[in-house]
């Protein structure tokens, strides 16, 4: 019998009750259930009778979003209000996606900051969870008026490489969504399950994941010992995928016929002769050639391109591919005969070529490619949510928290260390910060729940880590970690890592608790998951502006002598309007005064910035 985690004792699971698989993918995503006559996993196909919801959230004036196909069109008609590839900011701060240009044509608030994106449509602000929500609430609505019946429970796909604050987006997303996320899986975990590989008793195996889709690439070294999966290594290319190769098709297209004209300043020539590649590229995955006429400008133009035509022309891009897997490789550790199976994920998969290079590399004969690879995931995740259910009597089940486990943040927020659902034992560290200058004390208390307002969840204790040496706010690195044994006993330890202070503490988690609270907390967190989702982002906004107010002044103070009046006096202006809309408890109202005074001070904290650098690398010879 396979070991799978799941709480057995948590009484929110029912036999027979459906739980769907859902895939959240960056371009598309798709929502899978077991389908009884058969017992074989299913996509549920949606109201236009695709099985695949485009990723995309069209936010127009004093309208609900329009989601997936429905959405499509306004990517080109208003491109500001319409939101695709949102997966890319989940759990990132404004630093991390600064750094990731493919996304420009909606506005992404540039604050410069740590804290999490967000992104302004219209005057409204959105949180990543938000727009993820809308696409989940989507799948789940068409899913219960294709089953008819109301679907309350999900398994919810990740890349392997997710840290925590992006595992954490994601479940919360679907919380708003209405949904209990029972789970969140890996996507080559649930790829691996699609092929029914993981699942046998005393199974030992190492696998290989080759995710290639329109936009993305990822490969993941799995290693799997009696149903528990172990990320061994993962690599990629959050910019490589199909829609690069219809990109080097147009390109060898526009040289060939093209060279003598002025096609290229034409988007709407180009996005049609880059359908024309795409359709060649997919032909070419069964014969050997293409040939199409193209009306362009009254003259019939015969595009052609054939198999080694095209193999030569993605041939790099493979090959980068394979790069990446070498990389993987290494980093687990293993030499390639050590992997035993290889699964293809995506569509891009299809081509012969990645096939070919992939056998080739990895040295087997035979890869796992017979799923359809747009479904593989989901379909993978419909499984996860069949033994989550209970209805899978070969797999014997582990137990797992049944809450999550974490601790008080400013503005009284929960900040999850252990996510409910997560297998016993586990260990969790994470670490935080001071807010104000010369902070020696901090108390730490720990809290069990799925609320965002602490005060809604149940208190398990709380200690003080005191001693800490006078430092600027933001320098101190307190790590705390969460360490829950097999016995349900959780020792919370907090450390300063500059000075190496220390505290810790030792809790019940599950002392006291009925299954009726349980199930109860459980069900409150759903009901009031919009209210606990508009509580947070509130706080978060007002922490934030607080902050910003607080470096604003002591940076005035600092560089008084540096600052023209004007700039003193209106960036204290901005402070007065920021102060106000603070009071005023509207969110809306707090980031736009709050994105005023940043767009303010930018300038010349930049100014200021590159003057102290410049000052610095002065009379410093380079060696
Ligand atoms: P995904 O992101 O997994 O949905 O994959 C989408 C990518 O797969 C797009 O670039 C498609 O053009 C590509 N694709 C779909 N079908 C085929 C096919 N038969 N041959 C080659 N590429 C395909």
């Amino acid at each position: 019998m396979a070991l799978i985690p799941v709480n057995i004792k948590d009484g929110t699971l029912k036999k027979n009750e459906i739980i769907v698989g859902i895939d959240l993918g960056t371009t598309n995503s798709l929502i899978a259930i077991i389908d009884r006559e058969t017992n074989k996993p299913i996509v549920i196909s949606t109201n236009d009778y695709e099985l695949l919801v485009p990723s995309i959230v069209y936010l127009g004036k004093n309208q609900n979003p329009l989601i997936g196909n429905k959405a499509r069109k306004y990517l080109v008609e208003e491109p500001q209000n319409t939101i695709f590839s949102v997966k890319r900011l989940m759990g990132k701060s404004y630093k991390d996606v600064a750094e990731n240009h493919t996304i420009k044509s909606y506005k992404i608030i540039d604050d410069n900051t740590e804290s999490l994106v967000k992104i302004e449509v219209d005057g409204k602000f959105y949180t990543p969870v938000e727009l993820s929500s809308f696409i989940l609430k989507e799948l789940k609505n068409q899913a219960e008026s294709k089953l008819n019946v109301q679907i309350t429970k999900a398994v919810i796909t990740v890349p392997a490489y997710f840290n925590d604050s992006q595992r954490q987006a994601t479940r919360d997303a679907g919380k708003l969504a209405g949904l209990d996320v029972l789970r969140i899986i890996n996507e080559p975990t649930a790829a691996s399950l699609a092929y029914g590989i993981g699942i046998a008793e005393g199974e030992q195996k190492i696998i290989a994941v080759y995710d290639l889709g329109g936009g993305t690439f990822d490969i993941s070294i799995l290693k799997i010992t009696d149903g528990i999966f172990e990320v061994l290594s993962t690599n990629g290319d959050t910019n490589l995928g199909g829609d690069d190769f219809d990109e080097e098709i147009v390109k060898f297209w526009l040289k060939k016929y093209f060279i003598n004209n002025d096609i290229s300043n034409s988007k709407n020539d180009l996005q049609k002769l880059r359908l024309i590649a795409e359709n060649a590229k997919i032909l070419l995955s069964k014969t050997n050639s293409f040939f199409v006429e193209y009306d362009y400008k009254n003259q019939k133009i015969k595009l052609e391109l054939s198999i080694d035509e095209f193999e030569g022309l993605i041939n790099n891009l493979v090959e980068k591919t394979i790069k990446s897997c070498e990389t993987a490789m290494k980093d687990a550790n293993l030499k390639n005969s050590d992997i035993d199976e290889i699964i293809l994920v995506g569509g891009s998969t299809r081509v012969n070529l990645v096939k070919e290079k992939v056998k080739q590399f990895f040295n087997k004969s035979e890869l796992h490619d017979k799923l359809n690879p747009d479904e593989t995931v989901a379909l993978g995740a419909a499984i996860e949510a069949d033994i989550l259910a209970g209805n899978r009597k070969d797999i014997l089940l582990l137990d797992v928290t049944p809450l999550s486990l974490g601790i008080e943040t400013m503005g009284e927020l929960m900040d999850v260390i252990i996510p409910r659902n997560s297998k016993v034992p586990q260990s969790v560290a994470k670490q935080y910060t001071t807010s104000k200058d010369g902070q020696k004390n901090l108390r730490i208390s720990i809290y069990q729940g799925e609320r965002d307002k602490v005060s809604f969840n149940r208190k398990l204790g709380e200690f003080n880590l005191s001693g800490i040496p006078a430092m600027p706010a933001g320098l101190p690195k307190i790590e705390i970690s969460f360490m829950l044994d097999a016995d349900g006993i959780l020792k919370v330890k907090a450390k300063e890592l500059r000075s190496g202070i220390e505290q810790k503490i030792e809790v019940k988690p599950q002392y006291g608790l009925t299954d009726e609270e349980l199930e109860k907390m459980l069900l409150d967190s759903l009901v009031n998951a919009k209210n606990d989702v508009e509580y947070r982002s509130l706080q978060e906004a007002k922490t934030e502006a607080e902050q910003l107010i607080y470096t604003t002044q002591r940076f005035i103070e600092k560089n008084k002598n540096e600052l023209s009046d004007i700039e003193i006096q209106q960036s204290n202006k901005f402070v007065e309007v920021l102060n106000t809309a603070l009071k005023t408890d509207n969110k809306n109202e707090i980031l736009k005064a709050h994105e005023a005074l940043n767009h303010f001070t930018k300038p010349f904290a930049e100014r200021l910035m590159d003057k102290a650098i410049a000052f610095a690398v002065k009379g410093k010879k380079i060696e």
